[in-house]
């Protein structure tokens, strides 16, 4: 596929391959992108901006909800995309573009919610004579990297509130996942976006990332990824507005009290969908004494159910992860984990990028694999004996974004709401669950600011003030 410089689409001589991870084979080819090829695409925005800032908002919304359509007309396409550039099965993928759907389709009815307040001047003595009001305007310029896992919907989520908000974009999507994000700038130029408002660049964050971070006419910089490539830009940018989404180690907490059944599934699937490769999967399980064993054994059957193998096939629950190198790390964390005293229940082995679903337990605090965040198919399990101890725990991270808790106890579900460090509290239910709607980020190293459309929106726009002197 071509990159996407102000309305046109570019091609170069120097591409980079996009490969199905599973097998290693290529699957398309994108263009290499340069500093001027970004430079390009933020003189390009700044056309893109002035037209979207003057463009009615009834004809954003038109133009959001044409997009939804053609995303949701295209569905398979999308799907069949998204699986095989990533890691994701089939039916993982058609669950993230029906999502997708649902984030254009937001962005278009928030657009319409983008609403100011008058202001009571004459409250001030000596203002008797004023009246006004502030509305908000568009920040500008939007610069917005996106990570490979969810390769459609994380990318829809800036690129929705963006357009909703008056903006230009330059998108930069992951580099081992360029292609869902290219057929989202298809949808939205079919749907009618002028051109210049969406830019797409394709290459390597390490080559072009400074070039677009760093340029002044970027008012915001809006990163998806990793903790260390978001320190690495927080670094750069200046005075920019930033959203940062980063990575986690997403505890879950089972209480004695709860439904063991579905606490044991909804985990299962929390900890393995997308291969674990998600910001909100589960990774570490404290699992109250009594119950423990119970857990532990049904957990295991479980996770021995689930089929591994290539994505597109309709029977597969796990695919492979993104990279060979990555399911080497992992299986690298894991030896170092057991060589400290681990124990692994089920898993553990690898072939190639596929990683087979792992249960550990008995592992020792502070090895790599309890602290940081795994972004694979594996899962710890821990048991406590005090709600005390199980939250001490689960927030004794540097991450937060979200928890799962099960219990059927009231008092015991607002002591954790609480307690727990993180920026959701998913009750009853697996860490991973979300809605595109909704404020979603983290707290300490997982990130600063908020998306879900309405959020974003409040990050992607300004108040304007306005004040009559009569
Ligand atoms: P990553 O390696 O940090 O890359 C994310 C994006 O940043 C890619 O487009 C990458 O480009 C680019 N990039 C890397 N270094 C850069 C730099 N110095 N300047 C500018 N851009 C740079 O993350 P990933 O492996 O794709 O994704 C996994 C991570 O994302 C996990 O930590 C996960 O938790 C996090 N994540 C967070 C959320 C959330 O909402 N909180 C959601 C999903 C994922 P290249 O691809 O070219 O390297």
């Amino acid at each position: 596929m071509k990159m996407l410089i102000g309305g046109e689409w570019i091609d170069k001589k120097d591409t980079i391959e996009v490969k199905n991870p599973y097998d290693g084979s290529v699957v398309d080819t994108v263009p290499s992108g340069k500093a001027e090829d970004v430079a390009a695409a933020i003189e390009a925005a700044e056309k893109g901006y002035r037209i979207n800032r003057d463009l009615p908002v009834n004809q954003r919304i038109r133009i959001l909800s044409r997009a939804a359509g053609i995303i949701e007309k295209n569905a398979e396409e999308f799907a069949r995309t998204i699986a095989t550039e990533g890691s994701k099965t089939i039916r993982e993928a058609r669950k993230e573009v029906a999502r997708a759907v649902q984030t254009m389709l937001i962005s278009a009815e928030e657009a319409r919610r983008i609403v100011g307040e008058t202001i009571p001047f004459d409250s001030m003595p000596g203002s008797e004579n004023r009246v006004g009001y502030y509305f908000r305007f568009p920040i500008g310029i939007i610069a917005a990297i996106t990570p490979f896992n969810d390769p459609l919907n994380l990318v829809a989520h800036k690129v929705g509130p963006a357009i909703a908000g008056g903006n230009a974009v330059v998108v930069k999507p992951a580099t081992v996942t360029p292609l869902s994000a290219l057929k989202l700038g298809e949808a939205l130029m079919e749907a009618g976006l002028p051109p210049y408002v969406l830019n797409i660049v394709t290459g390597h964050g390490s080559k072009i990332g400074d070039a677009l971070v760093t340029d002044p006419r970027i008012r915001m910089v809006s990163f998806t990824g990793g903790v260390e490539a978001g320190k690495e830009i927080m670094k750069k940018i200046g005075l920019k507005k930033v959203g940062m989404e980063l990575g986690s180690n997403t505890p879950v907490i089972v209480c004695a009290d709860c439904d063991l059944e579905k606490a044991v599934e909804n985990s299962v699937s929390g900890a393995f969908w997308a291969a674990g490769q998600n910001c909100i999967g589960v990774q570490r399980i404290y699992i109250e004494r009594s119950i423990y064993a119970e857990f532990e054994k049904r957990f295991v059957a479980r996770t021995r159910k689930i089929k591994v193998g290539p994505q597109l096939e309709e029977d597969t629950d796990m695919g492979p992860m993104i990279t060979e190198g990555e399911a080497k790390r992992i299986e690298k964390w894991v030896a170092d984990a057991v060589k400290k005293g681990a124990r692994i229940l089920t898993g553990g082995t690898r072939t190639g990028s596929v990683y087979d679903p792992t249960v550990l337990t008995d592992v020792p605090p502070g090895c790599t694999i309890d602290v940081e965040e795994v972004f694979a198919p594996t899962v710890n399990l821990y048991p406590f004996e005090t709600l005390d101890e199980a939250i001490a725990k689960a927030n004794a991270v540097n991450y937060g974004l979200h928890a799962g808790i099960f219990t059927q106890d009231i008092g015991k579900a607002f002591k954790m709401i609480k307690e727990l460090d993180v920026g959701g509290v998913i009750v009853n239910d697996s860490s991973d669950y979300r809605i595109d709607m909704m404020p979603f980020g983290g707290v300490k190293q997982s990130g600063l600011g908020r998306e879900g459309i309405k959020f974003a929106l409040q990050e992607m726009t300004e108040p304007r003030v306005v004040c009559f002197n009569l």
